[in-house]
């Protein structure tokens, strides 16, 4: 139910956990972060409290300067820690809100070519098909651009790659997200609430809208893959 992610200078996994807390308002079952460690997908999930995953994270730390995070309200699958958000294959880690309404049908596609689910997520088709376009010689946002065309329903999106430290991808349809600016870091989070305490500079995702955010700013594209300018705010909701 909330979705933040930083493309930093310094470790992210417990500031994360903290912009997560500004989402609890939300409600949530679940909760996870991914980063990359040395280049490769890590990732903690917990059932529960956002301290389940604090605690999680005290006993087995997580490094990485990019990563994003979820709380979940699950509406396919029950709320375990398998089918927490972040999903990922070796590739790619992805948090969704929403719901993608036709997940059973892109299901059975990716199972002809052998990528099962390990979830009961309807997340998790997007995980593998994304997984699918890189395998087949996409870079990640031409392999993001061709899954978003496949997807029904009201989501938002964001993308973690292997071995891409300084490359998240958002995508809004239908659920709020906003990117957040810093002086040497970028931001994104459901809500100025999440970004707070990073910075007060913002621009909110109009529907369609998906975003290729790095440390040098970020890349808006609309529906139809059109290149738009969105209005950067001064958020004042207090850190
Ligand atoms: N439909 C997804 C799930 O059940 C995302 C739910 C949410 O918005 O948190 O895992």
């Amino acid at each position: 139910c909330g979705i933040v992610g930083i493309v930093g200078e310094a470790p992210v996994a417990g500031r994360l956990v903290d912009a997560l807390k500004r989402l609890e308002y939300r409600g949530y079952d679940s909760a996870g972060v991914a980063t990359l460690e040395a280049g490769a997908i890590s990732r903690r999930r917990a059932e529960g409290k956002l301290g389940n995953l604090a605690q999680k994270l005290n006993f087995e730390p997580l490094g990485g300067n990019i990563g994003i995070g979820h709380t979940r309200w699950a509406t396919h699958g029950a709320p375990t820690e398998n089918n927490a958000h972040p999903h990922a294959t070796d590739q790619v880690a992805i948090v969704h809100n929403g719901i993608i309404e036709n997940f059973r049908e892109l299901l059975a596609d990716l199972a002809a070519d052998g990528y099962l689910p390990k979830t009961q997520t309807d997340t998790e088709s997007v995980a593998l098909w994304v997984t699918r376009e890189l395998d087949n010689g996409a870079d990640p946002e031409l392999a993001v651009a061709r899954t978003l065309k496949k997807l029904k329903g009201a989501f938002a999106l964001a993308f973690l790659f292997r071995g891409e430290e300084s490359l998240l991808i958002a995508a809004r349809h239908g659920a709020p997200l906003a990117i957040g600016y810093g002086t040497t870091e970028m931001y994104l989070g459901s809500d100025a609430m999440a970004l707070a305490p990073f910075t007060s500079r913002l621009t909110y995702l109009e529907d369609g809208d998906w975003a290729v955010i790095t440390h040098k700013g970020v890349t808006i594209r609309d529906g139809k893959d059109a290149l738009v300018q969105r209005e950067q705010l001064l958020s004042q909701t207090a850190a």
